[in-house]
C-alpha cells in the first residue's frame, strides 16, 4: 500500500550532440528519482530513428556500450516512468512513438491529462485503434487527425484540445519540440552543451553532463530546436501560472533550479518557517531521510537545537523486497530506516518529515524512536496536511486513504503515537517560497492538494466520460 507520492516521471532531450545517447543516459540517471521502473530512449540520425527501453533503473540498463552504440544519431529524448501497479506493462513505454505521413514522430510526457478519458472515447468512436493506457498517447492520434499543414501546427493543434499537466519533448527527423502546459504545473528548462541544445525536467540533469543552464521553459511555451536554432512560441491562451508547491517540498532533487529557485534553499526555508510557527523545548532535530534533511537542518537553524543524524537510511532497499517469510514480515520500516541509538536515547526529538500520505509509516517511525529510548517525540511536517488527490501527475492514493482528509490533527497526533504534531500552514509554506502570503483569490502555485482548489478543470472527473473500457487491467 502506497505510503508515498511518487512523481510520474522525467524527461530529457538533446539535438546537436554527437554523443546524444550517452548524454541522455546520463540526464536520465539524474532524474532518476522522478521514476524508477521503466525508462526508455529514442535518438534520430537523419530520417531513422532508433530506440531502447527497459523496467529498472537507467544505470543499470543504459550504460552499455551494446545499448548506447544501438542508440545512432546527434539527437534523442529519454523518459524515466513511475507507473501505478496495474498499469506496469511494456506497452507503457515511454517517449512513445509513431510512423506519420509527414514522418517519425516520438513524445516524452510528464504530467498528467484530465480529460484523457473523454478525448480517447471520441477518438475510439472515429476509428483509433490504442496500444496502450497511457494519456499520452492521446496526443498522438490528435497529431495525428489533424489537418493542420505543417508539424508545428499539428502540434499545437493536438496540444490545445489537451487539458491537465504537460511537459513535453517530443523528437522528429529535423529536431526538437519541447512545451509546456498553459499553466506549467510540471517543470522545464534549457540549456546548452557546447552547440547543442539540451531539455530536461531539472537542472540535475544539465550539471550531469556539463551543459549551461539557460532559462525555465516558460508556463505556455513551445520551443522548436533545429539547425537554425531555438525559436518560441507562445501558442495557448494565456493563463496565470500554476506550478506544482509539492515539488518544492519533496519531488524535486534539492541541488535542483525549479522555476529559478534552489529547491534546497527552499526546504531549508520551509524549515525555518515551522519553527516561527512552532518553536518546541527539545534537546534534538532529527530530520526523516532523505526529503526531511533541508527543513529540519532550517529548523535547527532557526530554533539553534542540535540537528543529528537519529535515523539513518539503508539506500539499497528494492522496491519489490518480498518479505521472505510469515515469521519475519514484521520488520516493516526497519528494512529502510534505523534509529541511531546514540543521538535519541533519553533524549527529546523533533521529527521533520516532507508529508505523511496514509500515515502508516510515521507511526512505524514514531515507534521506532520510542524503542531507541526517546523521552518524548514531537513531529513536524514541512507541508500542509495533505487532504486531496493529485490529477496532475503524481500518484496519490484516494481521498479515503489520505489521513489528513479523514482525521483532525490532533486525531493524527494520537494514531502516530506523537505528543505533538503540527504541519507547516499553507501561507507559511508560500512566505518559505515566496516571501508573501498566498493570494487566496489566485494562487500563485498549485497546492491543490494541500488546499482542494483544483485550478485546472477535472474534466473526466466531472461530468466527463469514463473509458469506454479499460484497455489493461
Ligand atoms: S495537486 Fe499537489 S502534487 Fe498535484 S500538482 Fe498540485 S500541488 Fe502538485
Amino acid at each position: 500500500m502506497l505510503d508515498e507520492l511518487h512523481e510520474e516521471c522525467g524527461i530529457f532531450g538533446i539535438f546537436g550532440s554527437p554523443d546524444a545517447a550517452v548524454n541522455t543516459a546520463l540526464g536520465l540517471h539524474a532524474l532518476q528519482h522522478r521514476g524508477q521502473e521503466a525508462a526508455g530512449i529514442i535518438s534520430m540520425s537523419g530520417e531513422l530513428f532508433s530506440a531502447h527501453f527497459a523496467d529498472g533503473l537507467v544505470a543499470d540498463n543504459f550504460t552499455s556500450a551494446e545499448v548506447v552504440q544501438k542508440l545512432e544519431g546527434d539527437s534523442a529524448i529519454g523518459h524515466v516512468r513511475y507507473s501505478t501497479a496495474g498499469k506496469k506493462t511494456a506497452r507503457n513505454f515511454q517517449p512513445i512513438y509513431a510512423q506519420f505521413s509527414f514522418g517519425f514522430l516520438a513524445i516524452a510526457h510528464n504530467g498528467n491529462l484530465t480529460n484523457a478519458d473523454t478525448l480517447r472515447n471520441r477518438l475510439i468512436k472515429r476509428g483509433s485503434i490504442f496500444q496502450s493506457t497511457m494519456d499520452t498517447e492521446i496526443i498522438i492520434h490528435l497529431i495525428a487527425l489533424s489537418q493542420k499543414a505543417t508539424l508545428q501546427e499539428k502540434i499545437i493543434d493536438a496540444t490545445s484540445q489537451i487539458e491537465g499537466a504537460f511537459s513535453l519533448v517530443i523528437i522528429h527527423k529535423d529536431g526538437i519540440v519541447a512545451l509546456r502546459d498553459p499553466h506549467g504545473v510540471r517543470p522545464l528548462s534549457l540549456a546548452r552543451l557546447g552547440d547543442a541544445y539540451v531539455v530536461a525536467s531539472e537542472t540535475c540533469a544539465f550539471d550531469i553532463i556539463g551543459a549551461k543552464f539557460e532559462r525555465d521553459i516558460a508556463h505556455g511555451e513551445m520551443i522548436l530546436i533545429d539547425k537554425s536554432g531555438v525559436k518560441s512560441l507562445k501558442p495557448f491562451t494565456p493563463q496565470s501560472p500554476k506550478f506544482c508547491i509539492f515539488e518544492y517540498v519533496y519531488f524535486a532533487r534539492p541541488d535542483s533550479a525549479v522555476e529559478g529557485k534552489n529547491v534546497y534553499e527552499m526546504r531549508k526555508n520551509i524549515g525555518i518557517e515551522l519553527a516561527r510557527e512552532l518553536r518546541i523545548d527539545a534537546d534534538v532535530i532529527v530530520p526523516v531521510p532523505d526529503s526531511g534533511v533541508p527543513a529540519a537542518i532550517g529548523y535547527a537553524m532557526e530554533s539553534k537545537i542540535p540537528f543529528e543524524l537519529g535515523i539513518i537510511r539503508n539506500h539499497y532497499v528494492g522496491r519489490t523486497f518480498i518479505e521472505p517469510t510469515d515469521r519475519i514480515r514484521h520488520f516493516g520500516v526497519k528494512l529502510k530506516h534505523n534509529a541511531n541509538l546514540s543521538v535519541i536515547k533519553g533524549k527529546r526529538v523533533v521529527l521533520i518529515d516532507d508529508s505523511i500520505v496514509r500515515g502508516t509509516t510515521s507511526k512505524k517511525i514514531v515507534q521506532l524512536i520510542r524503542d531507541a529510548g526517546a523521552t518524548e517525540v514531537h513531529m513536524l511536517i514541512a507541508s500542509p496536511p495533505t487532504i486531496s488527490p493529485c490529477f496532475y501527475g503524481v500518484d496519490t492514493p484516494d481521498k479515503k486513504h489520505l489521513i489528513a482528509a479523514n482525521n483532525s490533527v490532533a486525531e493524527i497526533a494520537k494514531i502516530i503515537g506523537v505528543d505533538t504534531l503540527h504541519y507547516i500552514s499553507l501561507d507559511g509554506l508560500y512566505r518559505a517560497i515566496l516571501k508573501s502570503k498566498r493570494n487566496d483569490e489566485n494562487p500563485q502555485y498549485c497546492d491543490a492538494c494541500f488546499s482542494d482548489q483544483y485550478p485546472i478543470r477535472l474534466t473526466d472527473k466531472n461530468g466527463g466520460e469514463a473509458p469506454l473500457f479499460d484497455l489493461m487491467k
